[in-house]
């Protein structure tokens, strides 16, 4: 538990969200300014500033939260139409909050990977 993460306080319950799922290791929520129907975030509950400091010791997280991905992809209704999983890291990778986080993009066409 990062004291001044705002995602440690989500996953702890400290700040409200809607969950969507949580079990030991990670948790997915709602995120606050949705840029697509389906825009869910999915994080390890224990606190890594980005994906750059998680290896092979986190191989079980990171499978957790991929496996999740694809989970609430079908129950949200998008797995048919498809879906994108997205994390950013660093300056360039425009990361805003500092505890990682996989994006959970859908349920419209999301256009090209980057801006042009
Ligand atoms: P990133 O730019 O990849 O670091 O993404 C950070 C994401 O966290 C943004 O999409 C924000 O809308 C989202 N976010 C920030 N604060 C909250 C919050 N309290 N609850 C849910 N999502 C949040
Ligand atoms: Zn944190």
């Amino acid at each position: 538990m990062n004291e001044n993460c705002i995602f440690c306080k989500i996953v702890a319950g400290d700040v409200p969200s809607q969950q969507f799922y949580q079990d030991e290791l990670v948790t997915a929520f709602q995120d606050i300014s949705a840029q697509a129907p389906v825009h869910v975030l999915i994080v390890p509950n224990q606190h890594f500033n980005d994906l750059g400091e998680m290896g092979d010791a986190q191989a079980k997280i990171l499978g957790r939260i991929v496996q999740v991905a694809g989970q609430l992809a079908a129950s949200e209704g998008i797995a048919s139409e498809g879906w994108r999983l997205v994390t950013n890291i660093g300056k360039h990778g425009g990361q805003e909050v500092f505890h990682t986080h996989f994006h959970l993009l859908g349920g419209r066409p999301l256009g090209p990977l980057l801006a042009r």
